[in-house]
């Protein structure tokens, strides 16, 4: 005779272990059936390629509430979420590479060499698509009926995940600075040393001008002073 099981979850991605995980919780006999040798489902991390980890399937952290993680210590079972900048790379044929930042300014700049279009419109698109994710998280949303909105951990997380994402902004955007200044001073000196060129060029024409004119000068004088054959034989007095 088998085991005897409250429930039997099929499928060990993270949906289903996070339902394995509430019902253990609750005392419940929980058995999980996972078809591949690795757990996670879409979510595992594998070395494809020996001494190589690559996220398989998604590659980021698409939501996960606070409560899980504290209502499973996930913490304590070796969860840490390290936050990237920039959150995603695609790599192009030809060795280019695009890279979406945290900063809207510096997606838009990336964004620029392969559309301006969508450059320009870059930031307008990511301000909307952050009101949606603000709304879509919000509990009153009915994503999830059973958050509590006066959960004081889920509130301060929130405020440090918002308190970092500021910082993000803020260290984005003050390398954005550094860099338009670095380029505005490269600028400056490439105008100065055109304007330098021009100027010793237009000395120079201005030199050649005056040479010209002192030849030509020089040239009538001696023609005017050249002595004639049919001059006049001198006074002998
Ligand atoms: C290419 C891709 C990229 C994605 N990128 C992101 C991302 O960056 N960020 C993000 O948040 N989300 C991303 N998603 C979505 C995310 O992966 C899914 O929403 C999430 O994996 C769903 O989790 P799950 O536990 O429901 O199912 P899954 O992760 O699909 O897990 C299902 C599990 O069940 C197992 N299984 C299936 N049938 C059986 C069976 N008969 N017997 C035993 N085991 C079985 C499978 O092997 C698997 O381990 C991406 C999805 C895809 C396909």
């Amino acid at each position: 005779m088998g085991e005897a099981y409250d429930a039997v979850i099929v499928g060990a991605g993270h949906n289903g272990l996070v339902v394995a995980g509430y019902l253990a919780r609750a005392g419940r006999r929980v058995l999980v059936l996972e078809r591949r040798d690795v757990v996670g489902g879409a979510a595992v991390t594998e070395e494809l390629v020996p001494g190589f980890r690559f996220d398989s399937g998604a590659h980021r952290l698409g939501w996960l509430p606070d409560r899980i993680v504290s209502d499973l210590d996930l913490g304590r079972h070796g969860l840490r979420l390290l936050p990237s900048n920039p959150a995603l790379v695609a790599l192009q044929p030809g060795g280019e590479a695009l890279a979406l930042w945290r900063s809207p300014a510096r997606t838009s700049a990336a964004l620029r060499r392969f559309s301006p279009g969508a450059a320009e419109r870059w930031s307008s698109f990511a301000g909307w698509l952050g009101r949606l994710a603000r709304v879509l998280r919000r509990p009153e949303g009915g994503v999830m009926p059973w958050f509590d909105p006066f959960d004081e951990v889920r509130r301060r997380q929130d405020a440090e995940r918002r308190e970092w994402y500021d910082r993000m902004e803020a260290r984005d955007a003050e390398e954005c600075g550094q860099r338009d200044r670095l380029h505005r001073a490269a600028r400056e000196e490439q105008v100065r040393q055109e304007q330098d060129e021009y100027e010793s060029c237009q000395l120079a024409n201005y030199n050649r001008a005056q040479i010209e004119a002192y030849n030509a000068d020089m040239e009538q004088w001696a023609r005017e002073n050249q002595p004639h054959d049919d001059a006049p034989p001198p006074d002998p007095e």
